[in-house]
């Protein structure tokens, strides 16, 4: 819903946007661009979220069982985007490759390349003015004062002052606390981890357990049996890194159909001497045993759960209108996956959708929660949006699908993905040829996820067309970008000599 001629003026307000990943910026940007005040409060020493690489770990806590974890970024050196960098960019800053040191033009490139370019998109819209590094919310809640006509937010944080992020070292803090016309919470749901429920014995078990959000490289398991807990990305990407110096790894698959995939055939047959593949654990026995499902066991130094992560706002007190359940899977209620209905529009969400095409989506989401702030979109009335809600989770019910895939999107309905974007944003719908591509990298990964990113990629003839297009632009942003240095560098001489 759009507002018309007529409408009254459109509102600025200032809001403050909690954390500073990808869902964060693209939050930062289209608040800007609908003329909104906006502080962006990141409790890192960067911006980045996730892809701000991070050596360190939960070490106190392997299994991070504290909330909130101390590390946010659950990213391992290893890692490399399973998503194409072509379909990968913000509407209006693509992900161009880019030289430089430390730069990686791959269509699946490293994990630093991504954080590189988070970077240079705040730098092309100055959007570092608004961002708070090194500030952590501590609480988020309505003002005293709020009434349902006019909400406002009072939010308490903290800022480490000095410049060292070593927590070994004394720091000093300061809190404040001030007053906002809206919250966009954008924390994401890739640090708090998930453990399962199921595995007897875990609590005795004496030998190393750790989550995947405190793996980082495979050399402190030099030479041990390793058991692999999920065979979901990370799983998989953790248990062929481990192959290389590890004795033994061992999946353990939740289930059949997860681990029954050409990928995983694949992965077997090229590291049959290490790995091997087990049903679900069952019990973790004190003498070092880990028995499966199907009765038989090994003995393993070490189990990695990468097992997921569940929501978790800790700092966020609405009073019990918005609430986490099923078991750290559901946020809500939330409209679309984004507005709690009872304190709409003034507190929202963005990123809580899953498995989702980023940045584009989180810029749609973005952009509505802008505009509704603004006044230029209207939000249905409370009760529309609460039956819309459970609308939503009756059908996913109906379909025979468990509740914790209530924020997946496209993993179960691609187009609702891009019929989001068309009714609720004026972004422009993502190309067909990058939705195409997206689809058949994840067709490519499928089949082989050891090499679908180094393999020549056998793209059709639109992604073709499309990447030509593509390039072109690339090639002229380069040019655009040298000629740019070449006249600083001229203004440097000048002014030497
Ligand atoms: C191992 C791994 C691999 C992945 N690979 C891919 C991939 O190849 N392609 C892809 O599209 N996606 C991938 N993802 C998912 C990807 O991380 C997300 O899509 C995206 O980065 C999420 O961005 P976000 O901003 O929502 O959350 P995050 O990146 O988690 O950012 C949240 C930010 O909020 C900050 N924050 C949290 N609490 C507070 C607080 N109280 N105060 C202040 N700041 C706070 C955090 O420090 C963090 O910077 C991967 C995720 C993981 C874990």
């Amino acid at each position: 819903m759009a507002a018309g001629d007529g409408e009254p003026a459109l509102q600025s307000k200032s809001v403050c946007v909690v954390g500073g990943g990808v869902a964060g910026l693209a939050a930062a940007r289209e608040l800007r661009r609908e003329g909104h005040a906006v502080t962006v409060m990141e409790q890192s020493a960067d911006v980045g979220g996730q892809w701000l690489y991070d050596p360190r770990t939960d070490g106190e806590d392997p299994l991070g069982a504290a909330a909130p974890v101390r590390v946010p970024s659950s990213i391992y050196a290893c890692l490399r985007l399973i998503s194409p960098r072509e379909a990968m960019g913000f509407s209006d800053f693509q992900f161009f490759p880019r030289d430089g040191p430390g730069r990686d033009p791959c269509r699946f490139p490293v994990h630093g390349e991504l954080h590189c370019y988070l970077r240079d998109f705040c730098d092309a819209f100055g959007l570092m003015d608004a961002v708070r590094l090194h500030t952590r919310v501590l609480r988020v809640a309505l003002t005293p004062t709020s009434t349902t006509a006019n909400r406002r937010w009072t939010v308490r944080s903290v800022r480490r002052l000095g410049t060292t992020d070593d927590d070994d070292v004394a720091h000093e803090e300061e809190e404040e606390e001030e007053v906002f016309d809206a919250v966009v919470v954008a924390t994401g749901h890739y640090s708090q981890p998930m453990l399962p429920g199921d595995i007897e014995g875990m609590g005795e078990w004496t030998r190393r357990q750790l989550h995947s959000h405190s793996y980082r490289t495979p050399e402190p398991f030099r030479g041990e049996a390793v058991v692999v807990v999920g065979c979901a990305e990370s799983g998989k990407d953790i248990a062929l890194d481990l192959c290389r110096v590890a004795r033994e790894v061992h999946l353990a698959a939740s289930s059949e159909a997860t681990a029954a995939t050409p990928a995983m055939s694949r992965m077997l047959a090229n590291h049959g001497d290490v790995l091997r593949l087990h049903p679900r654990i069952r019990r973790l026995h004190a003498d070092g045993r880990v028995e499966f499902a199907d009765g038989s066991s090994v003995v393993a130094d070490t189990v990695i759960y990468c097992t997921g992560y569940t929501y978790s706002f800790p700092f966020l007190d609405t009073g019990g209108a918005v609430t986490i359940d099923s078991g750290g899977h559901v946020v809500g209620p939330l409209f679309e996956h984004v507005f709690p209905p009872s304190l709409a529009p003034s507190l929202s969400f963005v990123g809580v959708a899953r498995k989702v095409l980023i940045p584009w989506f989180f810029e749609v989401q973005a952009r509505w929660v802008a505009q509704v702030l603004s006044g230029r979109r209207a939000l249905p009335a409370e009760e529309e949006m609460l039956r819309s809600v459970e609308e939503h989770l009756r059908a996913r019910e109906a379909a025979g699908m468990a509740r914790k895939h209530t924020h997946n999107i496209a993993g179960i309905e691609p187009e609702k993905m891009y019929e989001f974007g068309e009714r609720y944003s004026d972004l422009p719908p993502l190309e067909e040829w990058k939705k195409e591509l997206v689809m058949s990298s994840i067709a490519s990964m499928l089949a082989d996820v050891e090499t679908f990113r180094d393999r020549a990629y056998d793209d059709s003839e639109i992604v073709r067309k499309g990447l030509r297009g593509w390039l072109d632009l690339a090639a002229k942003a380069q040019a655009k970008s040298m000629a740019v240095a070449v006249d600083v560098e001229a203004d440097v001489q000048a002014m030497a000599n």
